[in-house]
């Protein structure tokens, strides 16, 4: 797919953020370029990515969820066999070997789940880097095992005490701290979003997921599935997943977001279903806004999904339609969370629980020829408080 403007994705991206971020934008837009293409560079990735974070990740055959929906064949992709226990590492990592590489001693996150921050933190850690990581009040206490991580591992885990007291909060509270900080430390953002380059960059570390599994789809089956679905908070494991399948125009892809207690109730986190475009963090894309353009309270059972912005390569893809994009609730997810763990002996996060709803949905469409592909992007261990007490 092209895109002939730098740093947009049809009208989406782009680098809304203040002056003095602009040198430490291009600076690591240049570094990016250059780090590419150092097989040197790419050597050592490789190398960290198959002895530290566990690469490649397994294709795996739920054989039981697929009798369960009818007979369609479902493969997942592990990411919850990363270490840590999900994808955010593959880009933790690739941006901790950027900020060596620009001699920065510091890092910094945000994170909503707090898998981001432990990710950061654990790398931070890899290659003895200071690091401080930005969570809200509500996510603390949500995800208070991951807080314990974040400290075990060194890390300074400030609390995020205004606005809503999640992700979105946390997000700005990090850029604030970068725009203070930016000669001496590195922003690892979390996901597909954020100003020009993050989207691309962030895509390009994550890409591997796709790469990995279109090639082992192909090895266990002789051709490609009919679709590939991954759950959508910002977007990075579904971009991570999709990017490989762009071109095949004969695979259906689909993201999934958090529809919350249903989208019509406005309690939810599907920006690209229920939002509409505007600025958010330095970036254009779909926002869930009012009608003054004033950012949202969202909600979901998952803190990892419980952004109110997305990814603007996401956007440009929905408007293009290549990629649809649809919602599932708290409710299904916490079904399809209880199912795949009690039929297959994997618990999976909250997240992609969404995207194995809709798995579901699909096989049972399909019928018995159907042939699926999820990502699972993440490990459930952090999630089981949130499954008990649901209801
Ligand atoms: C953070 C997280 C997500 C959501 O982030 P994306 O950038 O949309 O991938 C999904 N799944 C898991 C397990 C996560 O930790």
């Amino acid at each position: 797919m092209s895109h002939p403007v730098r740093g947009r994705f049809g009208p989406f991206g782009g680098q809304y953020v203040p002056e003095t971020l602009m040198g430490a934008l291009e600076e690591l837009e240049g570094l990016w370029h250059e780090a590419k293409a150092d097989p040197q560079f790419q050597l050592e990735l490789a190398g960290h990515r198959h002895a530290f974070v566990g690469r490649p990740t397994p294709l795996y055959a739920a054989t039981r969820l697929g009798e369960h929906f009818g007979g369609a064949h479902i493969h997942l992709k592990r990411e919850d066999l990363c270490h840590t226990g999900a994808h955010k590492l593959n880009n933790a990592l690739g941006q901790a070997l950027l900020a060596l590489r620009m001699g920065k001693k510091r890092l910094i996150a945000e994170t909503g789940a707090g898998q981001h921050g432990v990710a950061v933190a654990t790398v931070a850690a890899r290659f003895g880097l200071e690091c401080t990581v930005y969570m809200g009040t509500e996510d603390m206490h949500r995800q208070s095992m991951n807080v314990r991580r974040m400290k075990l591992l060194n890390a300074e885990v400030c609390e995020v005490t205004t606005g809503t007291r999640t992700l979105k909060d946390a997000t700005s509270e990090a850029i604030r701290d970068w725009v203070t900080n930016v000669g001496t430390t590195h922003y690892i953002i979390g996901s597909v979003v954020g100003p020009h380059p993050y989207p691309e960059l962030v895509r390009d570390l994550q890409r591997v997921i796709g790469d990995e599994a279109r090639e082992q789809y192909l090895q266990a089956d002789g051709k490609l599935p009919d679709a590939v679905i991954a759950c959508v908070g910002g977007g990075s494991n579904a971009i991570g997943m999709f990017t490989a399948f762009l071109e095949d125009r004969d695979v259906t892809l689909i993201g999934v977001e958090a529809g919350g207690s249903g989208v019509k109730s406005g309690k939810h986190a599907a920006s690209l279903v229920g939002g509409r475009p505007g600025v958010l963090h330095g970036t254009y894309s779909y926002l869930l806004q009012d009608g003054d353009g004033q950012i949202l309270p969202t909600h979901s059972i998952s803190a990892g999904l419980d952004y109110p912005g997305v990814g603007p390569e996401h956007a440009f893809l929905r408007d293009t339609e290549r990629v649809e994009y649809v919602a599932v609730t708290d409710k299904d997810a916490v079904a399809a969370f209880k199912l795949c763990t009690r039929l297959e002996g994997i618990m999976p996060a909250l997240e992609p629980s969404h995207a194995l709803h809709h798995a579901g949905v699909l096989a049972r469409q399909f019928g018995p020829g159907g042939r699926i592909l999820v990502c699972l992007s993440g490990r459930g261990d952090k999630d089981m408080d949130s499954v008990e007490s649901y209801e």
